[in-house]
């Protein structure tokens, strides 16, 4: 961990010799040099996404873990020291998302965005945490609270309030923009709960590689189980695979999902050692790459509640 800061501020270092030496006056962080549009750092695709639709073309953003990533653990790139030095702001998830490895913190205490009037905006403000329970866990906060949408709209509105903040002449547009995007979410929501109405309840079960889904679960009415509770590096042992085969074998469970950010083998070795198939594949820490099925948080969610309600069916 000390190895890595110190890797963070030589390239932190180099970065700022570099602005240096080509005259920048970038390292301000002023936006000036940007075609006046506001520079943003967010931390993974689902938070881009909603940043996005509420900052328009107003916003130049920057998103740190790639497309098809697990943002729990991240090593940013001189690249991303740079382009978060220069940021006028920055959206992050927190509930422990970003935690892994410290990766966030660091950057941000490298990149002088550690302090109190730092602008730097946590997009699930408002939320009511669900806490992990698995041993060594427990008590944490769970980070997964997006796949329940209507905390989609708490980010949206955090979105809309840090992009006022940063640049309160354009207030009107940020207001108008996070309305309409709103009002889809809401109606999003809205058909989820419907669909998923038409599963019988004792019906919902939802088992995936990582128990992403208490947010969901609370939502739209489903059991979750999991293999292991949380992405780390010791996932999808022994351990955790005969205890989910038990869960499936005891709940006589009909369908397994996988999910696009994860290695899909260990929960291979579950459905060859149960022979329930596996239904369908899940967005869950990232959007799919651009001009893909999933590319935004709206299209992630409206897959989702299709796969799960084919799967289920
Ligand atoms: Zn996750």
């Amino acid at each position: 961990m000390f190895k890595k800061r110190i890797l963070l501020l030589t390239a932190s270092i180099l970065t700022l010799m570099m602005l240096v030496a080509c005259g920048g006056e970038e390292a301000t962080g002023n936006s000036e040099d940007n075609n006046g549009k506001i520079q943003v750092v967010t931390t993974y695709s689902i938070v881009y996404d909603i940043v996005k639709n509420v900052g328009g073309d107003l916003v130049e953003i920057h998103s740190l873990a790639p497309i098809g990533s697990n943002p729990h653990e991240y090593d940013p790139l001189p690249e991303d020291v740079k382009k978060t030095t220069d940021a006028d702001a920055v959206f992050y998830n927190g509930l422990n998302l970003e935690a892994g490895n410290s990766w966030f913190d660091n950057l941000m205490e490298t990149t002088g965005k550690n302090g109190d009037h730092a602008p730097v905006f946590l997009m699930s403000k408002g939320v009511d945490p669900m806490y992990l329970t698995s041993k060594g866990n427990q008590g944490e906060e769970d980070p997964h609270a997006w796949l329940d949408i209507r905390n989609g709209i708490k980010y949206a509105e955090n979105a809309r309030d840090g992009l006022i903040k940063v640049d309160p002449e354009n207030e009107e547009v940020y207001k108008e923009n996070a309305e309409q995007y709103i009002t889809k979410l809401k109606e999003l929501h809205d058909s989820a709960v419907e669909e998923f109405n038409q599963i019988p309840e004792e019906e919902r079960v939802l088992v995936t590689s990582e128990g992403a889904f208490k947010y969901f679960s609370d939502a739209y009415g489903f059991q979750a189980e999991y293999i292991w509770e949380i992405n780390q590096e010791n996932q999808g042992t022994p351990d955790q695979i005969t205890r989910i085969v038990d869960i499936i074998n005891d709940k006589e469970i009909t369908g397994l999902f996988l999910e696009t950010s994860i290695d899909p083998r260990s929960m291979e070795a579950v459905a060859a050692e149960t022979n329930v198939p596996i239904r369908g594949t899940v967005f869950t820490d990232s959007l799919a790459k651009p001009g893909e099925n999933g590319d935004t948080y709206i299209s992630m969610m409206e897959s989702n509640i299709k796969t799960i309600k084919e799967g289920l069916e």
